[in-house]
């Protein structure tokens, strides 16, 4: 290939432990809309150590070229560092719009890409679209999820963080060729950072799951999510939540679903006693088939449900849970 040509579509390749994280695919695969219709190539940046491998599987996802910063000094993720590297790559190739996932490292380290280059960043985009004059329009949800923003950032590059599981991959293609560059981190100063140990607080992977069965302010007590995580078990699922059930200290964050806790995007989505808000339904509205159970027939959840049942949560859930277990018996 030749040089690169200036102005490309770029996506950071997320990567832990020499793993890249799916939300890197998805933006390979709405980054490649984005080049094709910009006419433009798509790039890739990738940082770590013995990540070499993992460069041509960003180009089987899509990408036209892997920048490669394979280097002991990247090994461990340090903000300062990756930021460093980063600034040095946008600088040099130009891009006219830089991806990054908008997970706990991307919420990280993007800002403070951001700031040092002094231009735009918006956060927790659902989409990025190109407009008839061929300019970056970046979508969000705003006002705690009741009207969705339409951005345009006039600084350069456009940056903005997307949200994991709100836009599709393309399927693998190892035929695809691009090109790897090598490149080589600038020698950085200790930035003082030390990984001390991990601790892993996370208790279910909401985001991954392909069944959720989750309750709202329907419930009246604590410990009647235990008949949601008997339903859910039956399932092969996990539990999500509302977030008053959070703040009441009933449950912990990860289960959150929503415009602030976690965007899903499972096979069966089953909302029990949940009115359906604004910033509840941002985070399921694309689930494969939503299942609600509400007393109220007029609750706004069932404008979104493929399946509703008006009826009391105490009495539909304990017969769904029978119902299973014959199934299953039977079996
Ligand atoms: C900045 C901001 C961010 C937010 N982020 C989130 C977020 O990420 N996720 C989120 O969920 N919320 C979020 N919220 C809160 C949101 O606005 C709503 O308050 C919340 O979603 C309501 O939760 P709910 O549906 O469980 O409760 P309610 O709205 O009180 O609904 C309870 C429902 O249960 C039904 N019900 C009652 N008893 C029964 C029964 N026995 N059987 C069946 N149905 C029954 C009722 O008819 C009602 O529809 C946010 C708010 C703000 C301001």
């Amino acid at each position: 290939m030749n040089q690169p040509v200036k102005n490309g579509v770029m996506v950071y390749a997320e990567q832990k432990n020499g793993i890249i994280h799916p939300v890197s695919f998805e933006l390979l695969g709405k980054g490649r809309e984005l080049a094709d219709k910009l006419n433009v190539e798509l790039w890739s940046v990738l940082l770590g150590y013995h990540v070499r491998g993992e460069a041509e599987t960003l180009i089987h996802y899509g990408a036209d070229r892997v920048f490669l910063y394979d280097d002991p000094m990247l090994e461990v993720f340090d903000v300062v560092k990756y930021k460093h590297v980063l600034v040095g790559l946008i600088r040099e190739t130009d891009p006219q719009l830089f991806l990054i996932g908008a997970t706990p490292l991307g919420r990280s380290l993007a800002p403070r890409v951001a700031a040092a280059l002094n231009t735009g960043l918006t956060a927790d985009c659902i989409d990025i679209q190109i407009d008839d004059k061929g300019e970056i329009v970046q979508i969000r949800p705003a006002f705690t999820g009741n009207i969705i923003a339409h951005i345009k950032t006039r600084s350069r590059p456009v940056m903005a963080t997307v949200r994991y599981r709100v836009m599709k991959p393309l399927p693998r293609d190892t035929s695809r060729k691009g090109e790897v560059v090598e490149k080589h981190p600038p020698t950085l100063q200790d930035t003082g950072l030390r990984v001390l140990g991990e601790v892993s607080t996370r208790s279910v992977n909401l985001a991954e799951a392909e069944i959720i069965v989750s309750g709202g302010r329907g419930l009246k007590r604590r410990e009647d999510l235990n008949m949601l995580k008997e339903l859910a078990s039956l399932l092969g699922g996990v539990v999500g939540v509302s977030r008053p059930l959070v703040d009441d200290g009933w449950i912990s964050k990860d289960h959150q679903v929503g415009f602030s806790g976690n965007t899903v995007k499972p096979k069966l989505y089953i909302a029990c006693g949940i009115s359906g808000s604004p910033q509840h339904i941002a985070g399921m509205r694309d689930s494969e088939v939503i299942v609600a159970i509400n007393i109220d027939r007029s609750a706004p959840i069932f404008r979104i449900a493929d399946y509703g049942i008006v009826g009391d949560l105490y009495e539909v859930v304990p017969r769904l849970i029978e119902a299973l277990k014959r199934l299953k018996r039977v079996e």
